[in-house]
């Protein structure tokens, strides 16, 4: 069983869409820039990690974690991201748009976003098994907000019993389609027995009770390096704020 670690402060949460060298900068960097992000991450000290073990760690343990997060289950993520993201030992999320999988998105009208081939069931079973975790994302990848009833919990409670049967292991975490949620669709995530879902609110590091309603900051091709690098040092900054060492001279050592 998977609980919500008790007490501590939520990691910050980080989401992209794609990473490819022909990634359109609105939907994603390029690979050499997401690598780059990636090493200024390790060199600040983070340790990436997926949505599910950021929630589920000690508070010993999630010193240093963020949560590196993606939207949609594109097959870029699974060729690019996921092998840079392993170079620096880290992991990460991949929301995967389950009743769509090995297709290409179709659900978008700006041609930015149209016609992306998202990973297949084997890839997303393979980044499984390596240590990603998949999660879900909805069957289709709708407006939940104006759905109900069974179309509602059919793209809830669906996509986590379609991500189960492939993956064979417990789905904890869902992500909102295009961040739009309201109390219903909270309700509903709880319901399908979800342990946290994921929004497009920007991210301002806080405590555990915005679990269905959680955070992240979004970033897109077109944020600079130092943009990108000022930001997760801010994180950095916050939590050495809230968990100061305590200076050498003040346990008597080295007197
Ligand atoms: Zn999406």
């Amino acid at each position: 069983m998977i609980a919500l670690r008790e007490g501590g402060n939520l990691p910050p949460l980080l989401y992209y869409h794609r990473v490819a060298p022909e990634a359109d900068p609105d939907t994603g960097p390029v690979p050499e820039v997401f690598d780059r992000q990636m090493g200024l991450l390790k060199f600040l000290g983070f340790r990436g990690v997926s949505l599910r073990e950021a929630l589920t760690a000690s508070p010993s343990d999630s010193a240093g974690m963020i949560g590196i997060t993606f939207d949609d289950g594109y097959e870029d993520n699974y060729e690019w991201a996921a092998p840079i993201l392993e170079k620096y030992g880290f992991r990460g999320t991949i929301f995967c748009v389950t009743g769509v999988l090995g297709q290409k998105t179709a659900w978008a009208e700006d041609p930015r976003w149209v016609g992306h081939p998202l990973m297949t069931p084997g890839q997303a079973r393979e980044l499984s098994r390596r240590g990603f975790e998949i999660a879900a994302h909805s069957r289709t990848h709708p407006d939940l907000t104006t759905l109900s009833g069974k179309e509602l919990e059919d793209e809830v409670s669906g996509s986590r019993r379609e991500l189960e049967d492939l993956l064979g292991e417990p789905v904890v975490t869902f992500c909102y389609p295009y961040g739009f949620y309201n109390e219903e669709t909270k309700e509903e995530a709880r319901k399908a027995g979800y342990l946290a879902a994921r929004s497009t609110r920007r991210m301002t590091p806080g405590k555990g009770e915005l679990q269905f309603d959680l955070p992240a900051r979004s970033i897109s091709g077109e944020m600079s390096l130092a943009r990108f690098a000022l930001t997760v040092a801010g994180y950095r900054l916050m939590e050495e704020l809230r968990n100061p060492v305590a200076p050498v001279w003040a346990s008597g050592e080295g007197r």
